[in-house]
């Protein structure tokens, strides 16, 4: 590749030109945010630019004084010496593709997209380029997901089975975008839905970006001793096997992610179902979104990006990969037990609430446990 419009430093992806950064993972002058999620919305920057639907969504996640500007999707603004311009990326709400033009060069930074409908968020949008940056969490043939339809068929007959049985429906899922998603897929008429505290927070920040979704009550918020057999419980992952859950019982818990797909996770955990369900895409998805750009370069982040790199440069493309720190588990996992505690002043987290770490991060959670 003859010019590099936007490159690693140890601060984030640095764009020169334009002087940005896009979802640094230290403190900057001006951060451009693909999505809220904390392994791309750090704390501390002093300027933040995201898309007009993310703006709620990002306040929430770092804080009500962060100076954080909004654009509509599709609108162009000019910074230093390029054009900016945001594009649905429909991995959850507000996430966005920053593209970014220079002297005619186009480069987009596609952050985490994903190809699948989702209710909860704007639809991925293609966007041609000359130069593609992608993650590639699941890049790998064996990760092809089951379409919306069998999904819920599927997550809706667990339900009903557990309520026949008298037990409680423990889904485990990502507090920001996947509760969502599966909330708004779910059939509503099987039983109640209760959520815990990490999940219920962002279910109203949603519903404040305008987002309409079923009606689910805060678990904490029931009178002591209510029973909760037939209903459905939302909740994060690091809630599992925490006391928590033991106000369910009798319960069956499943985990709805991506990772689902590697058996051997979902044995070692003990849980009793898993739902291969991700806000990413999957290998024919990657191949279809590099195909939509048209674009001869290729940049590849995080995930299985080496395989992804030699099946592209097989396709004739030039192909290469871009080291990003967004795999960085250390540094998210002491950001994510404050935001556990977060919630704003209006909630109030149980004890048993608070001390569950809130690891809704996203799913590049789990890619060093399956790489092993
Ligand atoms: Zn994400
Ligand atoms: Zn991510």
């Amino acid at each position: 590749m003859a010019s590099r419009l936007i490159y690693t430093t140890d601060k984030g992806l640095y764009c020169e030109a334009g002087d940005f950064y896009i979802d640094p993972w230290r403190p900057v002058e001006r951060a451009i945010v693909t999505h809220a999620h904390s392994d791309h919305a750090r704390w501390g920057s002093r300027h933040y630019l995201c898309a007009e639907q993310g703006e709620k969504v990002l306040r929430h996640r770092i804080g009500a004084d962060a100076q954080i500007e909004s654009v509509a999707y599709g609108k162009e603004i000019t910074l230093k010496d390029t054009t900016v311009s945001f594009h649905p990326a429909g991995h959850i709400l507000g996430s966005s593709q920053i593209r970014v033009e220079h002297r005619g060069e186009v480069w987009v930074v596609s952050g985490d997209y994903k190809l699948d409908p989702d209710p909860t968020c704007e639809p991925y949008e293609p966007v041609k380029c000359h130069t593609f940056i992608t993650e590639s969490t699941f890049g790998l043939p064996i990760y092809a997901w089951q379409r919306n339809e069998e999904l819920f068929t599927d997550i809706n007959a667990w339900w009903e089975k557990n309520k026949r049985e008298g037990k409680a429906s423990l889904l485990l899922a990502y507090a920001l975008g996947k509760a969502q998603r599966l909330l708004k897929g779910v059939d509503t008429s099987i039983g109640p839905i209760y959520t815990h505290g990490a999940v219920e927070s962002l279910n109203q920040v949603y519903l404040h970006s305008g987002v309409a979704l079923p009606e689910t009550n805060r678990l904490s918020s029931m009178p002591r001793g209510s029973k909760f057999a037939g209903a459905l419980v939302l909740a994060p992952p690091s809630a599992y096997g925490t006391p928590w859950q033991r106000q369910l019982n009798p319960v069956s818990a499943a985990f709805a992610s991506g990772w689902m797909r590697v058996r051997g996770i979902r044995r070692r955990r003990s849980l009793d179902k898993g739902f291969p369900v991700s806000d990413h895409c999957d290998w024919p998805s990657l191949l279809k979104a590099v195909n939509l750009t048209g674009a001869e370069n290729i940049l590849v982040t995080h995930g299985y990006s080496q395989i992804l790199v030699r099946y592209l440069q097989e396709q004739g493309l030039n192909a290469g990969t871009l080291s990003t720190q967004f795999e960085g588990e250390e540094e998210t996992s002491s950001r994510e037990s404050e935001t556990a505690a977060e919630g704003g002043p209006n909630v109030n987290s149980s004890v048993e609430e608070s001390s569950v770490a809130n690891s809704d991060t996203d799913e590049h959670f789990y890619a060093n446990e399956v790489q092993e």
